[in-house]
């Protein structure tokens, strides 16, 4: 962790408090390019927006995934207040960014909450109908 990383960190945690401030909860996210110019910037809106889906990274890995050639998303770096959830994870590795430093671990972040909060797990069955759901797969990927 540089001075730089600590730098961009405080940025992160910056807009996690702007969002707060906004009705929205406490989580903000930057990305900064290979020659440490910030790219862009986004705050938690899942309140706002009514979008469960409105976390800052998640948007930020869209942004990137959209704006930036391959070469330049590998060079760049997410800063963001917490830990990425499961689902901004997942969208963060297929946006092609190189980097995540993250302020608040998800453990950490547990320890600030309330007892028992948090989302349930659903249940998930599978698989099946190999035979058929294989037919518009194969030949997909080459
Ligand atoms: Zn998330």
């Amino acid at each position: 962790m540089t001075d730089d990383d600590e730098r961009f960190l405080r940025r992160a945690i910056e807009l996690a408090a702007k969002a707060r401030a906004g009705g929205n909860p406490p989580f903000g996210s930057l990305l900064v390019g290979p020659d440490g110019t910030v790219l862009a910037e986004a705050g938690n809106t899942s309140l706002t927006d009514d979008d469960i889906t409105a976390h800052p990274e998640l948007k930020m890995a869209r942004w990137a995934a959209r704006e930036l050639d391959q070469d330049t998303a590998a060079r760049t770096t997410m800063y963001t207040s917490c830990q990425p959830c499961g689902m901004c994870a997942g969208a963060i590795e297929r946006s092609g960014l190189g980097r995540v430093v993250f302020a608040l671990s998800s453990e950490q972040l547990n320890a600030l909450k309330p007892a028992g909060s948090g989302f349930p797990r659903v249940p998930a069955e599978g698989p099946a109908l190999w035979e058929e759901a294989r037919v518009p797969v194969e030949g997909y990927y080459q």
